[in-house]
């Protein structure tokens, strides 16, 4: 008998990432994860099994550029050669921004890709590129069921107070608000804490999401209560380029005094800010790290600094806080960095276990430490592939 597929597709501004799940039951095992990476440069491929060994390698020597098209028919055809045996059910995408409107995954069909592109200037380096494999997949395999996962939709039912900047209500109705992201690595997390951590997966804890983006988000019993990040995923902590919460008089000051517009200032904020505006280095947590340069280390100091102060915020939402979690790119691989913002956190009962933190954890806070810290590597792709199995039709 064949076995059913569920394949997954996330797409950025230089990359295109796809994986492959198995389904039995409502179990998904991951069969194959490919990505293309540098499409607009210098293209290549690389594409690993679930033990995460290399499977297949390519790179496009020749200078024509791949684009989004190139690479997604290089991934499909790909998947297509490993579905051997499979049964493709469906395709999960991830989308960055829902708005108002999308609280939920959604089976996309032209009426529904006509809205996701409204909220592409809410989401300039991110929802052009996520919605390109939509549309051309609409295109290609109208048959196929496509799913659009939101990274907003996990924020929707925060409190009212939650989501309101102190602008007049009109802009507040019409959908300025704060919406937050990040939310299927939020998910996914919360739907693994209840087995590390029943009392503080029913209770109250703060999920950092440290990748090149960064967010952090409040949860209690599960649900996201409040988040760092608000109408655009520029807001809250520094982040690689991006950088976080800023006084919008800056804004003002820039395009009054330094003759700064809209392009010019979307330039700056997001891709010339954070850690690789403050360093003058990189944007890179590892290089930064390893850099002896006072910038790097006034960059890392800020970071930490940032993180630290939203802490008490998010645990001033939630009342307190039962657990901390790390988790994405650096909240994964920087024992150093958990360890400054646990040391910033022992106010909120944070006792760091230095050898479990050294080691990954799961745990990295004493048995005896009033509130926990855990290390959870994020798996978004598998979050989508079960939103996707669970909007696709029953057969
Ligand atoms: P994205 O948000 O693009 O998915 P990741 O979640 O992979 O990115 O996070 C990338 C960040 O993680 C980079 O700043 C990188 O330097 C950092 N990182 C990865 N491994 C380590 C490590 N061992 N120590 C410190 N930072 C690390």
């Amino acid at each position: 008998m064949m076995m059913d597929a569920i394949a997954v597709l996330n797409a950025g501004s230089s990359s295109i990432k796809a994986s492959l799940f198995a389904q039995t039951g409502d179990a998904l095992a991951l069969t194959v994860r490919g990505q293309v990476e540098a499409i607009h440069t210098a293209p290549r491929f690389i594409a690993k099994n679930a033990a995460g060994e290399t499977l297949s390698t390519h790179a496009w020597n020749d200078a024509t550029p791949l684009g989004h098209a190139g690479a997604l028919d290089y991934i499909l055809t790909f998947l297509h050669d490993r579905l051997d045996g499979l049964h493709l059910r469906g395709i999960g995408h991830r989308v960055v921004h829902g708005g108002l409107a999308y609280s939920r995954p959604v089976r996309v069909d032209a009426q529904v890709l006509s809205d996701l592109e409204q909220f592409i200037p809410l989401a300039p380096l991110h929802q052009p590129h996520n919605l390109t494999p939509i549309r051309l997949m609409l295109e290609r395999r109208p048959d196929l069921l496509q799913v659009a996962c939101f990274d907003t939709a996990f924020h929707r039912a925060q409190p009212e107070v939650a989501q309101m900047f102190a602008l007049p209500k009109e802009l507040h109705d019409a959908g300025v608000r704060r919406y937050g992201f990040h939310g299927l690595s939020y998910e996914y997390n919360a739907s693994v804490l209840p087995r590390l951590d029943p009392k503080a997966a029913k209770g109250r804890s703060v999920i950092l999401h440290l990748g090149n983006g960064a967010s952090m988000c409040a949860l209690s019993e599960g649900r996201s209560v409040a988040s760092t990040m608000g109408f655009t995923a520029v807001d809250g902590l520094p982040m690689g380029t991006r950088c976080g919460n800023l006084d919008p008089g800056v804004i003002l000051y820039l395009m009054d005094q330094r003759g700064m517009d809209a392009r010019a200032i979307e330039g700056l904020i997001y891709n010339q800010s954070g850690l690789l505006g403050v360093s003058g280095i990189s944007s890179d947590m590892r290089e930064l790290l390893a850099s002896g340069e006072p910038r790097a280390g006034l960059a890392v100091d800020l970071y930490v600094y940032r993180i630290a102060r939203e802490l008490g915020s998010l645990a001033a939402a939630l009342g307190g806080l039962d657990a901390l979690v790390f988790t994405g790119g650096i909240g994964e691989n920087s024992a150093v960095i958990r360890q400054r913002i646990c040391r910033d956190a022992a106010w909120l009962g944070v006792v760091l276990d230095e050898q479990a933190n050294q080691t990954g954890g799961p745990r990295i806070s004493t048995a005896v430490s009033p509130t926990a810290a855990w290390v959870i590597p994020t798996n978004e792709e598998l979050m989508i592939a079960r939103h996707t199995l669970q909007t696709l039709p029953i057969v």
